[in-house]
């Protein structure tokens, strides 16, 4: 349900909305607009009418949200969300296209800062790298953990690139906090609901990726469960899902992209590393990602993918990346999206090395 104030209540009437509705037992959430200031109620409503808040003054009137996401549903929020950082100005969901690069896994300190210093200069303005990995495999390489993220705060001290990281479980989120500068919750946890929970506590951006065959509602729900914690930055990310197809590692769904920005004002970018699974694919599949609308990407890039730790086959030498971001300036002007320039004190030239 939402709550839509009128143009001119005042902040007295909008708190005494909010009372009413916590001492009811749901939750208030403000959502503010532009064009409108409303507040949106969670919590089972079944069979709830609006309890009396149409009469309350300041009010304009009351939503039903028919979808079975509210906080994440266009219904609630029309204009769309975009994440900004402090210290920083990468943006995700705004005009400029965002580009998340860097290793699957950190491996090493000289491996990390090596890569950090290619996609930077190439223009990407977040660094990815796991400290903590899902892998397949008990046996299979697990991350560096703290030390990881130790590597990963030094790569934002050098490059100013913002960190994003993924949080296995609630430990790891725990650590990330201190460290990153968005966390990630990868596609084998889109619906583990209390490390969502936990990443709604968070005042960090949360970077959902899709379920291995999540639906598209699905993965909007697990992105209800962070909002309904109180986190709004939420960015989902389609990294393929699996299908018949064996001629690559899983079916990157563009078509979700589109689908995806119709029903939900949350930014969302596409992973065609994870999308492909093979390094010849993921460049053709980065651009179409741009074309059909993305609000950006992620790659994974090594500086040596033949020896990486992890996805190594799936690994952008960073020549290929700073190619595939020239390739991208050209794409996105037709699509109404700029590419910011390259950081400061790195030449284009060394970009384009
Ligand atoms: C990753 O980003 O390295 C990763 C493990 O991704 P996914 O959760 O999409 O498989
Ligand atoms: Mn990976």
């Amino acid at each position: 349900m939402l709550v839509v104030m009128q143009a001119r209540a005042t902040p007295d009437e909008i708190r005494a909305i909010c009372e009413r509705i916590e001492a009811l037992g749901f939750r208030s959430h403000s959502v503010e607009g532009s064009e409108r200031y409303a507040i949106a109620v969670t919590g089972d409503l079944h069979g709830i009418e609006s309890c009396g808040l149409e009469e309350m003054p300041g009010v304009h009137e009351i939503i039903r949200i028919s979808k079975p996401y509210k906080l994440v549903s266009r219904e609630s929020k029309p204009e769309n969300t975009v994440i900004r950082f402090p210290n920083s100005d990468a943006t995700i969901g705004g005009e400029e296209f965002a580009i998340i690069a860097g290793p699957c896994s950190v491996e090493s300190r000289s491996q990390t800062l090596a890569v950090a210093e290619k996609v930077a200069a190439a223009g990407a303005k977040l660094f990815r790298g796991g400290a903590y990995k899902p892998r397949t495999s008990p046996y299979a390489f697990q991350g560096m953990g703290i030390e990881g993220l130790k590597i990963l705060a030094e790569v934002r001290e050098r490059f100013g690139m913002m960190i994003v990281t993924e949080a296995v479980d609630t430990e790891a989120l725990a650590a990330i906090e201190d460290y990153a500068d968005m966390i990630q919750i990868g596609a084998r946890n889109m619906q583990n609901f209390s490390l969502l929970k936990s990443a709604g506590r968070s005042p960090l951006p949360v970077l959902l990726k899709r379920g291995l065959s999540a639906t598209l509602e699905e993965l909007l729900m697990a992105a209800e469960y962070i909002m309904s914690e109180g986190n709004r930055n939420v960015v989902l990310c389609e990294r393929g899902v699996r299908t018949f197809a064996d001629h690559s590692r899983n079916t990157l769904d563009l078509s979700v992209i589109p689908a995806a920005q119709k029903l939900s004002h949350l930014p969302i970018i596409c992973d065609p590393s994870h999308g492909t699974g093979k390094r010849d694919r993921v460049i053709p599949l980065a651009l179409a990602s741009a074309a059909v609308g993305a609000d950006g990407l992620m790659i994974e890039v090594h500086d040596d993918p033949d020896r990486a730790l992890s996805d190594g086959p799936q690994s952008l030498f960073p020549n290929q990346f700073a190619a595939m971001v020239e390739q991208l300036r050209q794409i996105l002007p037709a699509v109404h999206r700029t590419l910011g320039g390259v950081p400061k004190g790195i030449s284009s030239t060394e970009a384009r090395s």
